[in-house]
């Protein structure tokens, strides 16, 4: 307990937590739990909810379920399973246990029996439309149901005959009995038992009467002894129901308490389970996994890192109030955290031939280069220089604008790690592109041999041609546009695939194995894509930032 006083509390849910354990309201206990419904992949914003509830249990020593929250009796997908345990996995965290909701049907059903027996719930014969309607307005209370006064033992009867499925769907539901005036709508006599006569992945055909999620929920809290059951704000005015719930079943001495914070959202990103399973579904993406997608899946396949991830969730900070969190901050958290982690390699793209005239036909010096100038112990790597090398196409203008200090026939360059190197003459093809160009090397200004004569304004990279490697470079952009009407429509340049030619070493990149290029970006070896033959990189932010803080 000492150390915990000690620490300054992050976020007002720690603030909660901290009064909580002075209080001693749940002893010493701090348990929460990350309830994921099992029907499609997680996303970043997902991962705000995890880093919450498993950071939040390791700082005070307690413990954070997995759950899986399977009270909608829909077909189990066990890709969907397998992939959220892999993503938690991915970002640090391990649970204390992994539990399924439908796990508790039996206790849940007991729990309704009690609230039956009390007169705290009856069964309704209203249609769906009815009692809507009954439910009214936020300006006008609604309507008592005509069956709401149905005596117990009459709705013990019919709840166990709806039980063994002696009704169709929608024909009666359960609902608490609570206020129909309440100015909270979700307080007006909610439904908490629905006929859905569907298999369950877990419990195949035992049930055909399902919970629903506001009554489902507290009590999966409660029976795990979860003390602070963390959620979106939009649960806020959900949190009565909850309350009521775990007062009127009564079994728990100390229940655990609902705490909403504000989900994130991201500038030009979608994140709804429904709509990116849409995308998946029809094809517009590759998959779950597909590099632009705001799944973890695909975010590591793009190659960020679960560091940054977390710094990104950290640095939101947890708040009551919904705001849209720009999604160049997380970029800018993956370049933090690649910054001093890979080593640089030279690829250039739209490559132009260039010829150093005055250098020796056939010799090949191999040239020392840094791999991270900002982690000097990451080492220096060689790599071969002779007469006939690439350059970046952005790297040559034949009339240059202002300010241009690269190649352009007249001016001189040092070619990083080499040497200074003039640009004569521009040689063109018939077409009028650029063939080749003609250059000339001092011998004098060799890298590191402290040469102090004249100074030039421009470094650019350059890849020896004989030994130069061809990869491919697929470059992202976001999948959704703000578009004219105001709203939001697919990027159709989302994904624009290039060629580049490589320094060899790159040419042994594993799949995973992250680089920088230098002076382009942060690059990963797709996993699915790169083989032993070809090599695929997925760019996975550029070296300059456009967030401002
Ligand atoms: P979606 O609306 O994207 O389909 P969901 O809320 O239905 O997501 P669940 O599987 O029910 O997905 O969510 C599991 C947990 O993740 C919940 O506690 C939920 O509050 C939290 N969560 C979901 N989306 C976000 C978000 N954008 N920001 C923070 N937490 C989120
Ligand atoms: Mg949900």
């Amino acid at each position: 307990m000492s150390d915990i006083k000690e620490r300054k509390p992050e976020n007002f849910i720690h603030n909660i937590i901290e009064k909580d354990l002075e209080s001693q309201k749940y002893g010493d206990r701090v348990h929460t739990r990350f309830p994921p419904e099992p029907n499609g992949y997680l996303h970043i914003g997902h991962a705000k909810s995890i880093c919450l509830n498993f950071t939040t249990a390791e700082k005070y020593h307690g413990k954070c379920n997995l759950r899986y929250d399977d009270t909608n009796p829909v077909k189990e997908d066990t890709e969907y399973v397998d992939s959220i345990e892999e993503d938690v996995k991915w970002l640090g965290f391990q649970w204390d246990e992994r539990l399924w909701a439908s796990d508790y049907f039996d206790e849940m059903y007991d729990c309704a029996l009690e609230l039956i027996k009390k007169g705290k719930a009856y069964v309704c014969d209203l249609s769906a439309d009815q009692i809507r309607e009954y439910r009214g307005t936020l300006k006008e209370p609604g309507k008592e149901s005509p069956y709401r006064e149905r005596p117990a033992e009459e709705n013990l009867r019919i709840f166990e005959e709806m039980r063994q499925g002696k009704y169709r769907d929608g024909e009666k539901v359960l609902r608490a009995k609570i206020d129909m005036a309440s100015p909270n709508m979700n307080m007006r006599d909610p439904v908490i038992y629905r006929i859905a006569h569907t298999e369950h992945h877990n419990t195949g055909d035992k049930w055909c009467i399902y919970p629903m999620y506001d009554f489902a929920h507290p009590i999966e809290d409660a029976i795990e002894g979860i003390t602070h059951s963390i959620c979106t704000l939009e649960f806020e005015d959900h949190r009565p129901l909850y309350d009521w719930v775990l007062r009127e079943v009564g079994r728990w001495p100390q229940p655990p308490q609902q705490i909403e914070f504000a989900r994130l959202n991201l500038t030009n990103t979608v994140m709804s389970k429904r709509y990116l399973k849409a995308m998946v579904d029809q094809g517009t993406v590759e998959g779950w996994d597909d590099p632009r997608m705001p799944t973890i899946a695909g975010i590591r396949r793009r190659g960020y890192t679960p560091e940054a991830v977390r710094d990104f969730c950290e640095r939101i900070g947890v708040s009551k109030a919904n705001s849209t969190v720009d999604s160049g901050l997380l970029e800018h958290c993956v370049r933090e955290d690649l910054k001093t982690k890979v080593e640089s390699r030279n690829v250039v793209e739209n490559p132009i031939k260039v010829i150093i005239t005055n250098y020796p036909e056939g010799k090949t010096e191999l040239l020392s280069l840094e791999n991270n100038r900002e982690a000097p112990e990451l080492g220096e790597r060689t790599v071969p220089f002779s007469r006939e090398l690439y350059v970046d196409g952005d790297d040559f203008m034949e009339v240059p604008v202002k300010k241009y200090f690269r190649l352009f026939p007249g001016n001189e360059v040092r070619f990083k790690g080499a040497y200074f190197i003039r640009c004569d003459r521009a040689v063109k093809n018939p077409d009028g592109s650029i063939k080749e160009l003609l250059c000339s090397y001092d011998p004098q200004t060799r890298s590191g041999s402290g040469f102090e004569g004249r100074k030039v304004k421009g470094t650019i990279h350059w890849v020896d041609a004989a030994s130069a490697v061809k990869i491919k470079i697929r470059n992202y952009d976001c999948l959704m546009k703000d578009d004219e009407e105001g709203g939001q429509s697919l990027n159709p340049d989302s994904l624009i695939e290039t060629e580049g030619y490589a320094e060899p070493l790159l040419g042994e990149a594993k799949p995973g194995e992250r680089f920088q290029f230098f002076r382009k970006g942060y690059y990963i070896a797709d996993e699915k894509l790169t083989t032993e033959d070809e090599k695929v990189f997925n760019k996975i932010v550029g070296l300059k930032s456009s967030w401002k803080k």
